[in-house]
């Protein structure tokens, strides 16, 4: 590992307020392993900030020093850019502030927000904007890749709902963006992950949503799949936007509402959330049940913060995982034919496919409204390869990748930038599809020198 010279880090931690860890400091292991235990590295220096002066500080001295640098938000990003090897890890996860203002009903967020912080702040006020399904995953960046859950159908990507940006850019500049000031680099950070600079600070729009929603889960028997995908994909065409379904199959995990000799089996898993009036919802979600006979259901009307932690025993940190991922504008035969293909070939008990349904508010906003400009996806599917110990490596990875061939056919184009692993950069010209060369052309203007490339990157070139 390259060592700085003290001098340097003297020479840092003079003009920085937050914590420099060296390698050896206590907390250095702990901040640089991230959610992917598959990532490894061992940066020089972590910058843990305390502000946004502090990361000033930072990008100036990896400038000077000609530093290779990552940004840590939530730390959960699949492909591990959030850490690099030898050079600065700049670390935001310090950085939690959420302020809410129910009047106008907008949120400023820091970021190093967990989904679980911001979503907290704002149910305290009954307010929430569209984000992800596992509550410890960062609001940073989720949000600068696009960001869905289970509001988006009603109220759209996240990053539909994202109103202004503090941004230090790559040459320790403090900007502000939004559709009036740096429209340009406003564009391009609501979907351009972290190409164009480090943000200090977003400006959510939000909603009024709960407290209580109806949610849950419906297993059904894996020898229904077909069935059960089947008119899944049918009714999830039409239904109105405050309901969200998605589809999970995967090795049933010992949960008490199901019978004990079907956990460690092959199952589907329906899982819904009703945005609106939960008596409305209750009627809507009647059909569901007749897709199939279910082994058992755990619905119920719930506060909207325990549903967004739902799912957090089931994607804890630490475990290795290799991901694969397709956008689909409709699940056709041919879709649903692999999924139950290489649903029974499942490798690890943790292995899942995972179908995310979006649609509705998704599609209403122009492909190039934003750089994020996947407006025809309905649905985005994620083979979610999961497993404990290395020795199971190459075999979950062939897997997740014979499946992403497979289905392949069927997709409609484009991919989610946020589910991309570290090895798919010939995937990111075809993630940003027809906004790709206006990217090159904003990384141009705002990172020549391509200061921040430990991300899916966008070459200046
Ligand atoms: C278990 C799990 C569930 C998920 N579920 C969903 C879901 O339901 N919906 C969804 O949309 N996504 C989901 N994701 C994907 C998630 O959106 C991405 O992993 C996202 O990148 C996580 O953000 P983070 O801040 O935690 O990541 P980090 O790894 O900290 O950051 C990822 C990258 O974003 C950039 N970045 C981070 N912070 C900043 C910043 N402040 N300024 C500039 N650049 C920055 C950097 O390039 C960094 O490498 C899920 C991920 C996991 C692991």
């Amino acid at each position: 590992m390259k060592q700085l010279q003290k001098a340097m880090i003297d020479e840092f931690k003079a003009h920085f307020r937050g914590d420099a860890l060296l390698p050896g400091d206590a907390g250095y292991n702990e901040v640089r392993q991230i959610w992917n235990a598959m990532i490894d590295r061992k940066p020089s220096l972590i910058a843990r900030c305390a502000s946004p002066e502090d990361v000033v500080q930072a990008v100036k001295f990896a400038r000077k020093h000609n530093l290779l640098v990552s940004i840590r938000g939530g730390g959960h990003n699949i492909a591990g850019n959030a850490v690099c090897d030898d050079g600065l890890m700049i670390d935001l996860s310090r950085m939690k502030s959420v302020q809410v203002d129910p009047n106008t009903r907008r949120a400023t967020v820091e970021p190093g927000c967990t989904l679980a912080d911001f979503d907290a702040a704002a149910q305290a006020h009954g307010l929430a904007t569209p984000l992800g399904i596992n509550s410890t995953t960062g609001v940073a960046g989720l949000t600068l890749g696009g960001g869905f859950g289970w509001l988006s159908r009603k109220y759209g990507m996240t990053v539909d709902n994202l109103l202004s940006a503090e941004v230090v850019t790559a040459d320790g500049s403090q900007v502000r963006a939004s559709e009036t000031e740096n429209a340009d680099l406003f564009w391009g950070l609501r979907g351009g992950g972290g190409n164009f600079g480090i943000v200090t600070s977003f400006e959510f729009q939000l909603h009024p949503v709960g407290p209580n929603v109806l949610s849950g889960l419906i297993v059904f028997p894996f020898v229904q799949a077909k069935s059960v995908l089947t008119k899944f994909a049918s009714f999830t065409e039409t239904m109105p936007d405050d309901l969200n379904i998605w589809m999970v199959t995967r090795k049933a995990p010992p949960l008490p509402f199901l019978p004990e000799n079907v956990h460690g089996k092959e199952i589907v898993v329906l899982a819904l959330c009703y945005a609106g009036d939960p008596a409305e919802g209750e009627k809507l979600i009647k059909p569901l049940r007749g897709f199939g006979t279910a082994h058992g259901e755990h619905i119920g009307v719930q506060p909207y913060t325990a549903w967004q932690q739902a799912f957090d025993p089931l994607l804890t940190r630490g475990a290795r995982n290799y991901w694969k991922s397709h956008n689909f504008s409709r699940l056709s035969d041919g879709a649903i034919d692999a999924i139950i293909e290489y649903a029974s070939t499942l490798p690890s008990p943790q292995c899942e496919i995972f179908i995310g349904t979006i649609g509705g508010q998704t599609t209403r906003i122009a492909p190039d409204a934003m750089a994020y400009s996947s407006r025809d996806a309905n649905y985005v599917m994620n083979v979610h390869g999961r497993w404990e110990s290395a020795a199971e490596d190459k075999r979950c990875i062939a897997w997740a990748r014979e499946f992403f061939a497979k289905s392949q056919p069927f997709a409609s184009g484009g991919a989610y930038i946020n589910f991309l692993t570290q090895d798919e950069t010939d995937r990111i010209a075809f993630a940003y599809g027809a906004m790709y060369n206006r990217l090159v052309g904003l990384k141009k203007k705002y990172d020549p020198t391509n200061f921040f490339r430990m991300n899916q990157n966008i070459k200046p070139v």
